[in-house]
């Protein structure tokens, strides 16, 4: 049976000689199909199936895994692979986006819009792409049930935070007057991390407002570094993604310091 799809490349093996194994991010989700040939430089699927390329896959499939016939690319992308900076950014929303999401007919259409926003984002440098990677966490967050309220504490509920302090053991903000209440505290596992006070609300702003809406967004280094840590955590302790791709991009930011403003 061939069928066409909406789709954006996610994940690009080579298996064999001349063959590729590919992962799509459909609307429906997740689809991984062969790509016969895509490795030989003259194949017509060799550009398709690059990574993040979006388009109308057509796919053939009778039991198992499907084979892929033609890409009509709608978005090559192709800005996202000019520079190594927001290549390694890209493969990471890839590896995000691949993590959260549930294979074909079992994903979510609101998934692959958001990702598609991300891509979008990164590639027209709206933003410096740690800016926009952080963004991009947090949406990723909340998509899974991983991110607290931002705004409001996670011990009293009190709400609109002023001088609170992120908890990494409870993965959320604490108020300044709970807060106190742990200040003698010896037991590592309590310590706080005081944070620029915007930093709540920014991180809510992320969450919740869409890409189209978010407008240029410009970080103090002081304010990116702590939400950087802080989406660390919520990442790798309450989500459980820590993508491989993900220590690469420290390295290649000390490579590139003048985006991170
Ligand atoms: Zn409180």
């Amino acid at each position: 049976m061939l069928y066409n799809t909406e789709a954006i490349v996610v994940r690009s093996i080579a298996y064999g000689e001349s063959d590729a194994i590919v992962t799509l991010l459909t609307p429906g989700g997740l689809v991984a199909v062969m790509a016969r040939g895509a490795k030989k430089p003259q194949s017509r699927l060799a550009a398709g199936v690059q990574l993040c390329v979006q388009g109308t896959f057509t796919l053939y499939r009778r039991s198992g895994m499907g084979t892929l016939s033609q890409v009509e690319m709608v978005n090559s992308r192709r800005g996202l692979r000019e520079d190594l900076q927001r290549a390694a950014y890209a493969a990471y929303f890839c590896e995000l986006v691949a993590a959260i999401s549930e294979e074909a007919p079992n994903g979510s259409e609101v998934v692959y819009r958001l990702f598609a926003g991300a891509l979008d984002r990164l590639e027209m440098q709206e933003s410096p792409p740690p800016v926009t990677a952080r963004i991009w966490e947090t949406k990723i967050l909340r998509l899974v049930g991983a991110s607290p309220d931002w705004t409001t504490c996670v011990h009293c509920h009190r709400e609109g935070l002023e001088n609170a302090a992120y908890s990494p053991r409870e993965g959320g903000f604490v108020c300044e007057l709970c807060a106190s209440k742990y200040a003698g505290n010896r037991d590592p596992g309590q310590s706080m991390w005081v944070t620029p006070s915007s930093v709540p609300k920014i991180l809510k702003s992320f969450e919740i407002v869409p890409w189209n809406r978010l407008g240029s967004v410009r970080l103090s280094q002081a304010t990116l570094e702590a939400i950087k840590r802080i989406l660390e955590v919520q990442l790798r302790d309450f989500a459980g993604l820590w993508p491989r791709s993900r220590s690469f991009l420290d390295s290649i930011d000390e490579v590139y310091p003048d985006t991170q403003e």
